[in-house]
């Protein structure tokens, strides 16, 4: 895999920040130093806490807040800061630093110790213990600043603790991959579609992430000109990997279009590592000199940590790359999707998502089945895809709008369903979900918020990450899921329409 597309988070840090003051003297200092290491440390020996947190000296003064900040601004592997003021820190000392930080922010309301020593208490545990108003203190700055940042209550040793700044780290590191995404476009947006627009240049300013288009013919080129040992080595993983159907094995009839799928796969990988691309889009309107439709090719890179969008959709392509970092190493997985049809049983209506041919196969942990067929839009010749039923799970569907003077999300909280019967004559893969609260709610919420018909599915992560991330991307954000209801969710979208433009400025 290309470094661009990874997925892991091995090599990014947290930092964690301590806030006190001098009043307190030498040796409270030094307490407040050990017992801020001990929580970082246990939080760093939970499973739910994802990235690596790094102790930083306990901050006394606003030159080193100041100093700390543009330090984790300037180094790439830092995702994001985490404070606690274990003491109290006159909060002024925290301006300068913290009107200069653009990394996420996660302010840990947290005290040493559980419960309160009742029979030895006395007026130096008071003065050592009073995270209570110290972070009272430094809420009040970050809300004077207008600071966004994401707020953790609790001790160390309950586990929602560890999983709530797990799943904040995960945001950060989504909001990472895309703030360095070089996202790879291969023709334009389907005639016409208007969901799949938006403006680019305010993509880069507000996610970080540069989209660029490339001749499709330039990705022929590398199509064609994969060398043949290669496409003998991907071909062998193929048939090792997944059930692949007679017609398609070596020496069978329809062998060179397995191989033709295998060149594609081969060329667009080494198109995108040569760009530094961990996404890309494609346009089955534009395809120039390619015989098929990229369709296993799309398949297998998504499964390797790229984000994609089809139709150019590069907003969509921008998701599912974010998704991928953030589920990292989590079972499921994450794909584009597309509501495709519905089951519309009184009590029981369901979602089919589907796509022509480029659905993830990370969201089974079955083998699928390696099948071509014929594709009736195009006009090129049959292409191999990947065949399968998505795991049942609990999962969220987003999508990403471009609404004129502001990117909006909409999520939707769903769970994945087995199907109720096999479906033989579908020749691509499928997801089968039930939306949240309920069809006709969740439906009627997203149509009115005008989202769009591609989303990411992720099995991975939940709402709550994707609440993360838009906070952090400071991006609209409506949720769609058990407490939604269409009057309320009515409302939110006229208040967020003024709130929008209010915090836009002028
Ligand atoms: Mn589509």
């Amino acid at each position: 895999m290309s470094t661009a597309a990874s997925t892991s988070l091995d090599g990014y840090e947290v930092w964690f920040l301590t806030g006190s003051q001098h009043l307190y003297g030498e040796e409270v200092l030094k307490q407040v130093a050990a017992q801020s290491q001990e929580i970082a440390n246990q939080l760093n020996a939970s499973s739910a806490v994802p990235v690596k947190i790094v102790w930083k000296p306990v901050l006394t003064d606003s030159d080193a807040i100041r100093r700390t900040a543009l330090e984790a601004n300037s180094d790439d592997s830092v995702i994001g800061v985490t404070a606690w003021m274990h003491t109290f820190s006159p909060a002024k000392m925290w301006i300068q630093g913290l009107d200069l930080l653009r990394k996420p922010l996660l302010h840990l309301h947290t005290q040493a110790n559980r419960d309160l020593p009742w029979a030895d208490i006395d007026f130096d545990f008071m003065n050592l213990n009073q995270a209570a108003h110290g972070d009272r203190e430094f809420g009040y700055i970050q809300s004077r600043l207008g600071i966004a940042r994401k707020t953790v209550v609790g001790h160390v040793s309950n586990p929602e603790v560890a999983r709530q700044v797990g799943s904040w780290q995960r945001a950060a590191a989504g909001w990472a991959a895309v703030r360095t995404l070089k996202l790879t476009r291969f023709g334009d947006n389907m005639r016409n579609v208007a969901v799949t627009e938006g403006d680019k240049t305010e993509a880069e300013l507000r996610f970080g992430v540069a989209v660029n288009t490339w001749s499709v013919n330039e990705l022929a080129d590398a199509v064609h000109g994969a060398p043949e040992s290669d496409v003998d080595a991907l071909v062998a993983e193929y048939e090792d990997l997944y059930e692949v159907v007679p017609e398609l094995r070596t020496g069978a009839a329809r062998h060179d279009s397995l191989r033709y799928g295998a060149r594609i796969e081969l060329g667009l990988r080494s198109f995108l590592e040569a760009n530094g691309s961990a996404a890309f889009t494609t346009s089955f309107e534009d395809l120039g000199a390619l015989r098929q439709l990229p369709g296993l090719a799309v398949q297998r890179l998504m499964a390797a940590g790229y984000g994609f969008g089809a139709e150019g959709d590069w907003k969509t392509a921008i998701l599912v790359r974010a998704a991928k970092v953030m589920g990292a190493g989590l079972p499921g997985g994450a794909s584009l999707m597309e509501d495709y049809t519905y089951h519309l049983e009184p009590g029981a209506e369901k979602i089919l998502g589907a796509h022509m041919l480029e659905v993830c196969p990370s969201l089974t942990a079955a083998k699928p089945r390696l099948e071509i067929h014929p594709l009736g839009i195009g006009g090129k010749e049959d292409p191999v895809r990947l065949v399968f039923d998505a795991d049942a799970s609990p999962g969220v569907v987003v999508a990403l709008s471009d609404m004129r003077d502001r990117f909006r999300l909409v999520a939707n909280a769903v769970d994945v369903v087995p199907l109720d019967q096999p479906l033989p004559n579908l020749p691509v893969a499928r997801a089968l979900w039930e939306p949240k609260p309920d069809f006709a709610t969740s439906a009627a919420a997203w149509l009115t918020a005008g989202a769009a018909h591609h989303t990411v599915l992720s099995t991975q992560v939940g709402m709550d990450v994707f609440e993360d991330f838009a906070e952090i991307a400071k991006t609209e954000l409506l949720t769609i899921d058990e407490g939604t209801t269409i009057r309320q969710f009515k409302k939110d979208l006229n208040w967020n329409a003024a709130y929008y433009k209010l915090a836009g400025g002028i």
